[in-house]
């Protein structure tokens, strides 16, 4: 994609169908669409991110009347159910309206009559099956009976759920009414096809077009092309829920024809309500991107239909179809018998943790590349992800920053210049993540963004502010600007991934951030309260999602193994904060944070560690000691020391990356 391209963008996913919740598989396209938008107007372009309700169908038809109630009412509650789970997930559309509407009527019978113009639309007679009790044509799921490949009964009539064939209703074996049970007669009846046939050099075009779709999707939709377009029949008999087909009495059109017209008619609406017009972003010449993001299910759609329809209308055409693979829990398709089709807000009630829908945003940006390889949620790699990046990598230097020059600098950035190399070494991973986004690799953004963490974390232990600031402040000033200054370009590298996270981190430096602003800029800055960046993930927050998934594990107690060992609860801890206990030498008083629980624990380390020396480091502590008193101070807690000396301690510390609250065995 060149750098140099339009500023404007039209961005899209594609629509969820109104007959069915939003689950984690939704989620993931519309997490990796809101992380591109966001990206763009990081950068100060336009994008605007149009959606809605995919509504009509049989499907839609054949549910309602099962629930008794009409169409609408169904259509209605979708709308409002799935509205409230994108927004849980901070999903910032510009509008989520509904192909139910009369601009969407309006496009459909538009592009209809410009296909039909440009000689591209022929009628048929078919058979097919027609139940004279429900007076009306049975399609698809209107039609029962057995799958011709397999023999499994009751099937529906375009897809086998046994054994996963499709085929035509003509082809059930046995076929009844889905409504009233009887058996239909056969009728014949007249459909609308579209000779996509005709369309093949332009496809073939589209479709080599650089950018336009990955290599792997362009040599899937050149096969199609090789292998001869077949006809597309657009229309469906009435009674359907759907648009009536103008100058017929009851003929309607196809679903799949007007749900991806949903993108031209919701910006419309958009662009009422906002002063704008639809040629602004949809016309050729608006040199607008128009940039789809769908699952691998639904590339013919995109690919060949949509494509056929918007060029003779003279519509602007997609600059990008990205596709991706589908969401597997734990190395499995969703399912819903194993108990592993997660809905989004399922997601929400039984994972209690307040960040955890900006977990779920940042584990999918981890994975996210412009591939269309499935990509996996499982509960254990999703807490350690998260923890091990967010939590002990940025939010462990956020908070020995910021802590630090709350105590020593007057809750100031003080002023004093920065580390040049850390400026520079910043400024050449901004060139690197502005590619990844561009290119939709979110993953090696995140891993660019893990190092310059790791970076800062080593240079804050390997400088020691803590012994710097009694025998040369103004070194100590240096790390805590340069520390600062690379938080800064971090939350700006994650904001389109993490808004929230990101948001906290503004508010702390008092400005909102915009991409230009990775580069250091801050010294001599006072600074707001001192939030705690991100909470840890742990065992017992995502068990009751994930079930046996992943066994929760007792915090304290419960110890039912005889092993006597075994009954010591050993757990990594991180110190948030150390002070020395009044009138004692050896005692230091910790905060330390076991997972999601905080405690105070007294060690007997005064002497071999100064506090803030301490502050930040991941330790090992007995988790289950019944809490004592010492010197007036209670203590929750046992944290493991090696002795090296007299009265000489080292503490004891995992050897690399381990996640607060792990249990250590
Ligand atoms: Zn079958
Ligand atoms: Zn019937």
């Amino acid at each position: 994609m060149p750098r140099n391209a339009a500023n404007k963008f039209l961005v899209t996913m594609a629509l969820p169908y109104a007959n069915g919740d939003i689950h984690l598989g939704h989620l993931l396209e519309a997490v990796q669409t809101d992380i591109f938008v966001r990206y763009q107007r990081l950068r100060g372009n336009e994008a605007v991110y149009v959606c809605a309700d995919d509504t009509h169908g049989t499907p839609i038809e054949l549910s309602a009347l099962k629930r008794c109630i009409t169409p609408d009412e169904l259509i209605a509650q979708a709308h409002k159910d799935h509205l409230r789970d994108y927004t849980a997930f901070n999903i910032g559309f510009d509008i989520f309206y509904t192909t139910n509407s009369e601009e969407n009527r309006g496009y459909a019978e538009l592009i209809f009559e410009n296909l039909r113009k440009n000689g591209l639309v022929v009628e048929h007679e078919i058979n097919q099956y027609y139940c004279e009790h429900d007076k009306r044509f049975l399609p698809d799921r209107f039609i029962t009976g057995t799958c011709p490949k397999c023999k499994a009964e009751k099937q529906y009539g375009d897809v086998c759920e046994a054994c996963g064939a499709t085929y035509e209703p003509t082809d059930l074996g046995d076929p009844l009414c889905a409504v009233c049970g009887k058996r239909p007669a056969m009728k014949q009846s007249k459909h609308f096809y579209v000779q996509l046939a005709k369309c093949e050099k332009f496809l073939r075009e589209f479709v080599a077009k650089p950018g336009v779709l990955q290599d792997d999707m362009r040599n899937f939709v050149s096969t199609w092309i090789n292998e001869g377009l077949r006809e597309w029949c657009v229309s469906r008999d009435g009674p359907y829920f759907g648009f009536r087909i103008p100058g017929t009495k009851d003929k309607f059109f196809y679903v799949w024809l007007d749900a991806p017209i949903g993108y031209l008619s919701s910006t419309d609406r958009w662009c009422k309500d906002n002063g704008r017009t639809v040629g602004d972003y949809w016309s050729p010449q608006s040199g607008t991107r128009i940039v789809h993001f769908i699952g691998k299910d639904i590339v013919y759609f995109h690919a060949l239909f949509w494509p056929v329809m918007l060029k003779n209308s003279d519509f602007n055409l997609p600059s990008n179809i990205f596709v991706h693979g589908f969401l597997n829990i734990g190395g499995e398709k969703m399912s819903k018998s194993r108990g592993t089709f997660i809905l989004a807000r399922d997601f929400i009630s039984k994972i209690k943790h307040p960040q955890a829908p900006e977990y779920l945003r940042f584990f999918f940006g981890a994975k996210l590349a412009p591939s269309t390889a499935d990509i996996d949620l499982a509960p254990g790699e999703f807490m350690n992800r998260v923890n091990t990046t967010l939590a002990n990598n940025i939010g462990n230097l956020h908070h020995r920053t910021f802590v630090f020059c709350d105590r020593y600098f007057n809750k100031k950035i003080p002023a004093a210049p920065w580390d040049k190399t850390i400026a520079a070494e910043v400024e050449s991973a901004a060139a690197e993540i502005e590619r990844w986004y561009e290119e939709t690799e979110y993953k090696s953004v995140v891993e660019q963004v893990h190092a310059l963490g790791n970076r800062g974390n080593k240079y804050y232990q390997d400088s020691k502010p803590w012994e710097l600031v009694k025998t040369d402040p103004d070194k100590a000033a240096v790390i805590m600007v340069t520390c600062a200054n690379l938080i800064k370009a971090i939350a700006v590298f994650l904001k389109p991934m993490i808004p929230g996270i990101c948001g906290s981190v503004e508010r702390q430096l008092g400005m909102k951030l915009s991409w230009n602003d990775y580069r250091f800029s801050l010294s001599d800055t006072p600074l707001a309260v001192t939030e705690k960046l991100v909470l840890p993930l742990t065992d017992e927050d995502i068990a009751p999602l994930f079930g046996a998934a992943a066994p929760p594990q007792a915090m304290a107690g419960g110890m039912i193994d005889i092993d006597a060992f075994k009954s010591v609860d050993l757990r990594v801890a991180r110190v948030l904060a150390a002070e020395k206990v009044e009138k004692s030498k050896k005692l230091l008083r910790l905060q330390v944070e076991i997972g999601n629980q905080r405690r105070q624990i007294l060690a007997g380390i005064a002497e071999s560690y100064a506090p803030d020396q301490l502050v930040g480091k991941l330790v090992i502590v007995v988790a289950n000691l019944k809490p004592a008193s010492l010197m007036g101070h209670k203590s929750e807690g046992m944290l493991l020391a090696a002795e090296t000396g007299p009265g000489r301690f080292v503490v004891l510390t995992p050897d690399d990356d381990a996640v607060s609250g792990a249990r250590v065995s």
